[in-house]
């Protein structure tokens, strides 16, 4: 018997039918939520994920617009438009697709974002409320990976986890929002010896590197819990994660849960920036 599958799709069609249903309710009363995502140049990758936000917005009955602009648009510019959305009243959430283009400083870009619209959970405003256990915007993967644990119905508190990973979009805010959660944590990285022993020991495990085979069989304990984030590509040029998916799910055994790539934490991530999009709308003064 091998491990269950936490379906990222399934899960994801639930909090958008709950997500719509709020957006709904904000239109009736004259406010439907508005999410504008800037794109920055011409990686296809980025196109694709932008593309896919704007989609899942006129799916859940969000107002969305999309700004495309050349890899060579200037920092200045780039300010200036984020100005005018943090001043439009019909936008609630605002989002810059990153990487963008070396000119522009990302940093400061982020940080231009009225922290109420930063829908993506990534100024320091917004990391410091996770830090500190305020209220506000999480960011989305790993909000994401939290609704997928919650939903196996597993206990978090008590439990080890291992995140693999510290960035700060997906590792970090992953092992704050488990300690919230009173998990006992552990955060791995490049410079981790041993990583087997740390995961060998895990309850749950999230996996946030961008490598194949990061997490294998061997290294999991029974029962387990394991959120695969890692979006990487086979011999063959198909998506795969940094989990040895068929033969973790294996070891993992009936007791334990497993997210897949693709279907896994991929739609996770676009319902929660929807979630956040609705929350910003909702907390408006
Ligand atoms: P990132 O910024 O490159 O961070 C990767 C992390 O992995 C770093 O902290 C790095 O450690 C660590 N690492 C690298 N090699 C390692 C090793 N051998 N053992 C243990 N840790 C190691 O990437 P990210 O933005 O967090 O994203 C991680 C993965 O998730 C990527 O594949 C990305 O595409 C994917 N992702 C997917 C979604 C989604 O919606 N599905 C969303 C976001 C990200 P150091 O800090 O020491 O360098």
């Amino acid at each position: 018997m091998t491990a269950q599958l936490i379906d990222g799709k399934v899960l994801s069609q639930r909090i958008r039918a709950e997500v719509a249903a709020r957006a709904e309710a904000l239109a009736g009363r004259g406010r439907r939520p508005g999410l504008a995502v800037i794109l920055v140049g011409d990686d296809p990758a980025s196109a694709v994920y932008v593309r896919n936000k704007v989609k899942a917005c006129a799916e859940s009955g969000l107002h969305s617009v999309m700004e495309k602009y050349d890899a060579t648009l200037s920092e200045a510019v780039l300010l200036e438009r984020i100005a005018a959305l943090n001043a439009d009243a019909t936008i609630h959430g605002i989002l810059v697709q990153m990487p963008v283009p070396r000119q522009i400083d990302p940093h400061r870009v982020i940080e231009a974002i009225d922290p109420r619209k930063d829908v993506d959970g990534f100024s320091v405003r917004s990391a410091g409320e996770l830090f500190s256990g305020l209220p506000g915007l999480r960011p989305a993967t790993p909000w994401g990976c939290m609704k997928m644990i919650e939903s196996t119905g597993v206990p978090i508190r008590g439990r080890h986890a291992v995140v693999i990973g510290r960035s700060n979009t997906v590792g970090k805010p992953m092992a704050l929002l488990l300690l919230q959660a009173h998990a006992t944590v552990t955060v791995c990285h490049s410079a981790t010896p041993d990583l087997k022993r740390h995961v060998q020991s895990a309850d749950i495990v999230v996996a946030a590197v961008g490598r194949r085979h990061t997490v294998t069989a061997g290294m999991v304990k029974p029962g387990a819990t394991v959120i695969d984030v890692g979006t990487n590509h086979d011999e063959a040029g198909r998506l795969c994660g940094d989990v040895d998916f068929e033969t973790v799910r294996e070891a993992l055994g009936p007791r334990g849960w497993i997210s897949p790539v693709p279907g896994g934490v991929g739609p996770m991530t676009i319902t929660m920036l929807l979630a956040n999009t609705v929350q910003a709308a909702e907390t408006v003064a």
